[in-house]
């Protein structure tokens, strides 16, 4: 067994419950990669049970704290349980859902989604990746299915020194597939898809557009990175007479037309823009066009809090070109997934972004994430989405 040694009070965060040793916390100790080793403190006192990733600044990731614990196939199996226990009483209205969610469900490195019968894993660091055909295994167990598909093609795992890996895990077949989300048809393919095939933490935001489109009676709708169109979808549910869905890749615009389709709604009820959204907008200005209803849920901008400053300015950009492009009465959907930018920060960038276009704006709602995607406490870097829902207000 290889003891992971800390500097003097560098055990603080751990007996908070927060599952991260960065490498500058280690005074001695190493590991193979995914190697379980024991993490102590300058003392010698244990600490917790992690898994090593020789190359990545965050050089241990917590199993557990437990000092009794075996980390073996009982024990992620137990885990896995856990989290799809979890989710049990959720009615989650949905047959695509987050099983696994990282470290907030005591499995670092690993997310699991289900899109009906398909499973879909992402393995993003060194200690899931040593157990992978446990854990494929586990699951299939769990939950009766018999397809896995691995999407360990995320960005981060260069910074575990893994290299990206893509394909059936277990079973195989078809990667396209049809989920049934708030009642509605939503295509996806779990090879092909951006993650592992679809937005599932915009859920519930989806369901609240079709709420809204039901209650306001919005005319035109703009999608702005609509991806395959569930926002658009979900807004033609509600009753709304026209959606432009913007995106920049045109693959997922082709599908977002077949959802269109899949929920039979007319045609002509839909317009699909592949551009890019910032243009799109100063267009639209120009062109005087104005909407009942937007959008705005563009990629993550800002990783991690040092490139907070520069994504500041592309949201407030494209939140004050939104508000000037808002009829009175109109209402925003406004959307960060950026860690780097909490809620508070958030909030005043739309604020500012409204003074610049000279809007006045009261807001509706607070969004975030899903049940699905839960937040563990002690781990507060788990919780990166978050939504305001903003009218204009009329007159
Ligand atoms: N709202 C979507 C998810 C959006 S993900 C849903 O509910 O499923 C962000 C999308 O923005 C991606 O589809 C990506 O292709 C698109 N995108 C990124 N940069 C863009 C740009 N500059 N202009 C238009 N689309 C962009």
């Amino acid at each position: 067994m290889k003891i992971i040694r800390l500097k003097p009070a560098k055990e603080k965060s751990l007996l908070r419950g927060h599952p991260w040793v960065f490498d500058g916390a280690i005074a001695k100790g190493g590991g193979d990669a995914g190697e379980t080793v024991r993490v102590e403190s300058a003392e010698g006192a244990f600490l917790a049970w992690g898994a090593y990733s020789p190359q990545s600044r965050i050089r241990v990731r917590v199993w557990s704290f437990d000092e009794g614990q075996r980390i073996d196939a009982a024990f992620l199996r137990e885990r896995l349980r856990r989290a799809i226990a979890l989710r049990a009483p959720l009615a989650i209205a949905s047959d695509g859902v987050r099983l696994v969610h990282g470290e907030s469900d005591g499995l670092p490195g690993l997310v699991v989604d289900r899109y009906g019968d398909i499973l879909v894993a992402q393995f993003t660091s060194c200690g899931p990746e040593r157990w992978k055909a446990v854990l494929a295994d586990a699951l299939l167990e769990l939950t009766g299915l018999s397809r896995l598909y691995e999407r360990s093609d995320a960005s981060s795992r260069a910074l575990e020194g893994l290299p990206e890996v893509t394909g059936w895990l277990r079973g195989a077949g078809e990667t396209a597939c049809v989920i049934h989300e708030n009642g509605w048809k939503l295509g996806l393919d779990v090879a092909l898809g951006h993650k592992t095939g679809y937005y599932l933490d915009q859920r519930d935001s989806r369901g609240d557009m079709a709420d809204y489109a039901r209650r306001f009676g919005f005319q035109q709708v703009l999608n702005c990175f609509s991806y395959t169109g569930g926002f658009s979808v979900a807004a033609l549910a509600g009753g709304a007479q026209h959606v432009t869905s913007i995106d920049s890749s045109g693959p997922a615009l082709e599908r977002a037309r077949a959802n269109i389709d899949l929920n039979g709604f007319e045609p002509a009820r839909a317009t699909f823009l592949d551009a890019d959204v910032n243009a799109s907008l100063r267009r639209f200005l120009a062109e005087g066009r104005t909407f009942d209803a937007i959008v705005l849920d563009p990629p993550k901008l800002a990783p991690t809090v040092a490139h907070a400053e520069r994504a500041a300015r592309a949201y407030k950009d494209i939140n004050r070109l939104a508000f000037k492009l808002l009829n009175p009465a109109g209402v925003l959907f406004t959307y960060s997934c950026s860690g780097g930018i909490g809620i508070e920060l958030f909030q005043k960038i739309v604020a500012s972004a409204a003074s610049d276009a000279g809007v006045d704006a009261v807001i509706l709602q607070r969004q975030g994430g899903t049940a699905d995607h839960p937040t563990a406490l002690a781990f507060p870097e788990g919780e990166y989405l978050k939504g305001l829902v903003l009218m204009r207000r009329p007159g």
